[in-house]
């Protein structure tokens, strides 16, 4: 079965396995042999949804070299647990430089409220490599745009959630590393970090700007990135912003955006003994809540990629006394809605679902982002890092450069699993993976040069 790939050319299915790693292992292992892979994301079980999940990776090859392909996966060599490591001295050097930025990253105290010192940390690092640093709060923006080529920020949060016992002194177990923080994104930092150090990429296509900015993981008013945009110009304007989150390694597109609204239910109060004299507002919510239960996820396909809508009630309560029939009834209300929407519409559609029932507040807000598949440099990043395309199925941060015009992508080493979990670690494989996708991008340069 031919396909054409995100770079134009033609490819040949080899195989499809069920996981990831699999399809990773069996990636790194024909790439060290010579043979240029492609990874696709395919839900075997459900076509109709080819954005989302990963119940079968399929691996492509060049047409070329589909026979070569098919004998090496025969000569059932048992590819080594540290592939390029082993072979490629370069590669040996390039890991353990990862792991020293990681172990220096995850060395610095940052939970989020309290990053000055990982700040100060960082910002010492590279005024003593003779670098540009801006600083707004927390926040550093490393780099200058010269504005002769195209500007590529690569971005990370310098936040992390507070630690745990399991996490709290970094330390490296065989070939992972473990940490509060490693998956999620001082990993991903590190890749940046190491790429925007190295000569050889700074002279290559595109001006670099390193973007680490101070409280992601808090709530949405001390996120420093939005000042970030407002008081750098140069951010808010570069021609893609390469954003490190953890995504296992696939290029996650998009994001999806999120409402919350009380939704109250008015009724009058009495005493719970005589509640004819009243009217139960939680009582009335009961055809509301079953409705909601019932709402069907909604696949949208937006740019080739397919985000589910889906509304839930995620909180609800009274502010009566508990032998009083309470006169008013709120339901939270979260509804996360596809990027073909803007606010205005998915506000709109929530208020038609509530109708008359309820009255309706919305009391949080932020505009879902579209993929921007066909952004150049993002074509020319999928192209370059040749792995599973997702649709991302969350708010994330690439909605605020979508907000100021910017493409902006998910692509990171750490591992979406191990976000926020007691003992979190990531495998070094993946960010030497990580880093060879950045390189790769960064040297191709932008298409059509
Ligand atoms: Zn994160």
């Amino acid at each position: 079965m031919r396909l054409p790939g995100p770079d134009g050319r033609e490819w040949e299915l080899l195989t499809t396995v069920a996981q990831r790693w699999e399809a990773q292992m069996l990636q790194g292992f024909l790439e060290t042999n010579g043979v240029e892979t492609w990874l696709l994301s395919y839900d075997a079980s459900a076509a109709a949804y080819p954005g989302i999940g990963s119940q079968g990776q399929q691996i492509l090859v060049p047409p070329e070299d589909l026979e070569t392909a098919r004998a090496l996966l025969d000569s059932g060599l048992e590819p080594p647990r540290d592939t390029d490591a082993d072979v490629d001295p370069t590669a040996k050097a390039t890991t353990e430089r990862l792991a020293a930025i990681l172990m220096d990253l995850l060395a610095q105290p940052c939970v989020t409220g309290a990053e000055a010192p990982i700040a100060d940390w960082l910002a010492a690092r590279y005024h003593a490599t003779g670098e540009e640093v801006r600083r707004v709060g927390n926040s550093l923006v490393v780099g200058a745009a010269t504005g002769e080529r195209p500007c590529v920020a690569l971005v990370g949060h310098l936040d992390v959630v507070p630690p745990t016992d399991a996490d709290r002194e970094p330390r490296r177990d065989g070939d992972r590393i473990v940490g509060r923080g490693a998956s999620d994104m001082k990993s991903g930092l590190a890749v940046a970090m190491d790429c925007f150090e190295e000569p050889d990429l700074r002279g290559a296509a595109y001006d670099l700007l390193l973007v680490a900015y101070a409280g992601e993981e808090g709530p949405h008013e001390g996120n420093e990135l939005e000042r970030v945009l407002a008081e750098v110009g140069e951010v808010a304007e570069a021609d893609l912003a390469l954003v490190l989150e953890p995504t296992d390694l696939a290029v996650q597109l998009g994001c999806l955006g999120t409402l919350h609204a009380e939704v109250t239910f008015r009724g009058k109060a009495a005493h719970s003994a005589r509640p004819w004299f009243g009217d139960n507002a939680l009582h009335k919510a009961g055809p509301f809540l079953t409705d909601l239960g019932r709402q069907p996820v909604e696949d949208v396909a937006v740019g080739g990629l397919v985000f589910r809508e889906v509304l839930s009630a995620t909180g609800a309560w009274t502010t009566n006394a508990r032998n009083v029939v309470p006169d008013a009834f709120t339901v939270n209300v979260n509804y996360r809605f596809a990027p073909d929407k803007s606010i205005a519409e998915a506000e709109a559609h929530l208020d038609a679902f509530v109708g008359e029932r309820a009255d309706v507040v919305v009391t949080d807000r932020a505009p879902a982002a579209p993929p921007h598949a066909d952004a150049p440099l993002v074509s020319a990043f999928v192209a370059a890092a040749r792995a599973p395309v997702e649709a991302k199925q969350a708010w994330t941060d690439v909605a605020r450069f979508a907000a100021v015009g910017v493409p902006a992508l998910n692509y990171g080493p750490g591992l979406t699993a191990q976000a926020h979990q007691a003992g979190e670690h990531v495998p070094l494989g993946n960010l030497v993976a990580a880093r060879h996708a950045l390189a790769t991008f960064l040297r191709a340069g932008p298409p059509g040069e």
